[in-house]
């Protein structure tokens, strides 16, 4: 049954244009390094900078990854996220060092950083994961300025979009770049991500961010992986652990990816109307990316070089 509807989907996506690339990239390149999803290149330049004074990777990662907190262009991270249908931004991260520690924050607001906040919460407590009022308050004790993350932009949007309250779950892809990012330096694997989640989602929604497994998956043995997309159907699959699973089996970055995303792909009634995109590493090094949709690109950066790529897909959208 799950076969026959992930062939009903490609059918389907070779009248839109699926995909012909059969080739499997898989990139090799000199260590240390960041990788992040979507075109966040600024986030791993900024990292690597920080690796380079700091010699510390989580560190290089938690500033890559304030950048585009900080930054209110970006609207669907940190300050100047857009906000859920009640006008709130509310936020969701989490981070995953090379011991298998993690922390997470989730349906935080009033707080630009949750990606620190998260650190915070792996360093500083007993705990994985603090959500709403209680990890608004660790943040308020570990000295984090509150501040309202609502800039004019989004709320002027949100004020269009509330005229016709109308959510579609389908996911416009230009519309979405929750920054997810992965760091490398041959001994170490670390991970974290941060997002507002989708826009005008319902109060209190969380999505796979924030979420060990779902939205992030680091083993230092194996490999890391971090999604991006539609968080639900990450958080069903628990598709960033998956990866790490076939990794361990001997299955490339990019192969584990493209594998964990026909998984979700099986359980759809056709073809599937929403984004989700997979990048990985593996404990040799090796980098890789699949995505459901044409569309999402993936950054990198070392000391030396940076690139930013295409992340093959399965299907195209008009
Ligand atoms: N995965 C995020 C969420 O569902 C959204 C995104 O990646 O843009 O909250």
């Amino acid at each position: 049954m799950k076969r026959r509807k992930f062939v009903k989907g490609v059918a389907f996506a070779g009248v839109v244009g699926l995909s012909t690339r059969s080739i499997e990239s898989c990139n090799v390149v000199k260590p240390p390094f960041y990788i992040a999803t979507w075109n966040n290149e600024q986030a791993v330049k900024t990292a690597i900078e920080k690796y380079s004074s700091s010699s510390s990777l989580l560190e290089g990662l938690v500033k890559g990854i304030n950048y585009v907190e900080d930054n209110p262009a970006d609207q669907s991270v940190g300050y100047g996220g857009r906000p859920d249908r009640d006008g709130n931004v509310t936020l969701d991260a989490c981070i995953m060092d090379e011991k298998g520690n993690a922390g997470s924050v989730c349906y935080v607001q009033n707080y630009k950083n949750p990606i620190s906040i998260a650190h915070d919460v792996m360093v500083e407590t007993p705990h994985v994961i603090l959500a709403g009022a209680g990890a608004e308050s660790f943040a308020d004790r570990m000295g984090y300025k509150k501040e309202n993350l609502l800039t004019e932009e989004s709320k002027e949007q949100y004020k269009q979009w509330i005229k016709k309250s109308e959510y579609k779950p389908i996911i416009n892809i230009e519309n979405h770049d929750t920054i997810g990012m992965l760091a490398y330096d041959e001994s170490k694997i670390v991970g974290g991500c941060s997002t507002s989640g989708l826009a005008y989602k319902m109060a209190g929604r969380v999505g796979d961010s924030p979420i060990i497994g779902s939205g992030l998956f680091v083993d230092n043995e194996v490999g890391a992986c971090v999604a991006t997309g539609l968080g639900e159907k990450v958080l069903t699959n628990l598709s960033s652990f998956l990866v790490v699973e076939l990794m361990r089996g001997g299955v490339s970055p990019e192969a584990a990816c493209k594998e964990a995303l026909k998984r979700i792909i099986a359980k759809e009634d056709g073809t599937p109307n929403f984004q989700v995109g997979l990048i990985a590493v593996s404990k040799a090094g090796k980098s890789g990316a699949y995505a459901l949709y044409e569309g999402f690109n993936y950054v990198y950066a070392s000391a030396t070089e940076f690139w930013r790529k295409p992340a093959p897909y399965f299907y195209t959208y008009k």
